[in-house]
């Protein structure tokens, strides 16, 4: 409990306003698209909410809420999204997110944690991904002869998605040879970079891989990381900081390739094709990979932290580059939804397995959104959004589309 007790400021200063479910009044295009939390917007209870969580850890803490008892069944619905987090930091500099993940972590410690969530973390240590599949096809999909530059300090990071999405570290690849950057793979090398383990609560998996992994881009004296994924990403700024510090900059790939676009290093052809768009942003991209910093110290009268605190409020995500990339592509249109940037609606992938309705329902909000704004296709840069979006819309990854776009270097 003691753990818990570290946020029990935070949710002793939850005021019951509502915000965390909300996006704030002056961004509101009207009541319809203002929702941001989507666990509450389909229970339509406030339990589902991060105001609710932060009142169930505190009966947590208390003792009057016992672990084991049911509260599970909402801790693990949410998303851990993060929007509740930074709609809150408008009103409350308090900690949100971190309450809800520290709830998660001192009942994953009880035994607590959903089956799929335990089947999914010994599928990480045994195959070193999530998806339980074979480790030595990590990298299968690489073209036969393919070169990378085994002396270089940057590392491109595929990450598990590779095994689903194969197409986008293809164009991850193809990007970076078009644009003549250096890069090597870490191959067989390469493990799971932790972000479901982490962000499940199970904190001695987590670790036990992060640190791995930060030894490892030691030990290979890696200088720069580029990340075909967004979760990894995330997973690389904003939760490895909290076990030891990261001493690799860590770029996404949509990052890289708006520069190599912006310094003429690419060009892009034109297909003819019109279309229009729209971009979603991923949490893990967005508000979530804003870099952590850790904090000790003393809160005073009035939330008066002592020495100052370096709040996460989500407005350090990446949203100009992927804007950017689609700008400059010939014959695209894209419009914005409502819900953007640090906004942006959760395509609540991460809780299929916990809360499948809720899930699904949220992913026909975001799809509603992206039409109701003339869209024809949603564009991401996250493979799970890729998974969560594509059954009832067109949707195609940033990196996927751009580098068909790509005039020159298209041979990898
Ligand atoms: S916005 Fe913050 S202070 Fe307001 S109800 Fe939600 S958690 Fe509580
Ligand atoms: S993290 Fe997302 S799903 Fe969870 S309570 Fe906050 S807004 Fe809702």
């Amino acid at each position: 409990m003691d753990k818990l007790k570290k946020y029990e400021y935070s949710m002793d200063s939850c005021n019951h306003c509502g915000q965390c479910k909300w996006i704030l009044p002056p961004k509101m295009h009207g009541w319809d698209f203002a929702e941001i939390c989507p666990i509450h917007r389909y229970h339509r209870f406030d339990a589902y909410s991060g105001q609710g969580l932060l009142n169930i850890s505190k009966e947590v803490l208390n003792g009057k809420l016992k672990i084991g008892e049911g509260l599970e069944k909402v801790l693990w619905s949410c998303t851990m999204c993060g929007a509740c987090d930074v709609n809150c930091k408008s009103v409350r500099d308090i900690e949100v997110l971190e309450t809800i993940h520290t709830l998660r972590t001192v009942c994953a410690e009880e035994g607590t944690a959903p089956e799929s969530l335990l089947s999914m973390a010994k599928k990480v240590e045994e195959t070193h991904n999530i998806y339980g599949e074979s480790h030595d096809k990590r990298f299968a999909w690489l073209p036969e002869g393919f070169e990378d530059d085994k002396d270089s300090d940057t590392v491109l990071f595929v990450g598990c998605s590779a095994y689903t999405h194969p197409e986008i570290a293809l164009a991850a690849i193809k990007i970076l040879k078009a644009g003549g950057v250096k890069f090597r793979l870490l191959r067989e090398e390469e493990f799971c970079c932790g972000a479901s383990l982490w962000r499940g609560g199970l904190m001695a998996d987590a670790e036990k891989l992060i640190s791995r992994n930060m030894a490892l881009f030691k030990e290979k004296g890696i200088k720069k990381i580029i990340t075909a994924c967004a979760e990894c990403f995330g997973s690389f700024r904003g939760i490895y900081p909290r076990f030891g510090a990261m001493e690799a900059e860590v770029l996404h790939i949509t990052q890289v390739a708006a520069k190599l676009l912006e310094e003429g290093k690419i060009t892009l052809k034109t297909d003819g094709e019109m279309q229009k768009l729209t971009y979603h942003d991923p949490c893990m991209l967005g508000r979530l990979s804003e870099p952590w910093e850790a904090w000790e110290g003393e809160i005073k009268p009035y939330g008066l932290h002592v020495p100052e605190k370096k709040w996460r409020r989500g407005f350090d995500g990446v949203y100009a580059e992927p804007r950017a990339i689609l700008e400059a592509i010939p014959g695209l249109e894209t419009v914005e939804m409502p819900r953007n940037k640090e906004d942006a609606l959760c395509c609540a992938y991460h809780s299929r397995e916990t809360d499948g309705d809720m899930s699904a329902c949220t992913a026909e909000e975001r799809i509603r959104e992206a039409k109701a704004m003339g869209a024809e296709k949603i564009v991401s840069a996250c493979p799970f959004c890729l998974d969560a979006l594509s059954d009832a819309m067109p949707m195609e990854d940033i990196s996927v589309l751009l580098a068909r776009y790509i005039e020159e270097g298209g041979a990898i």
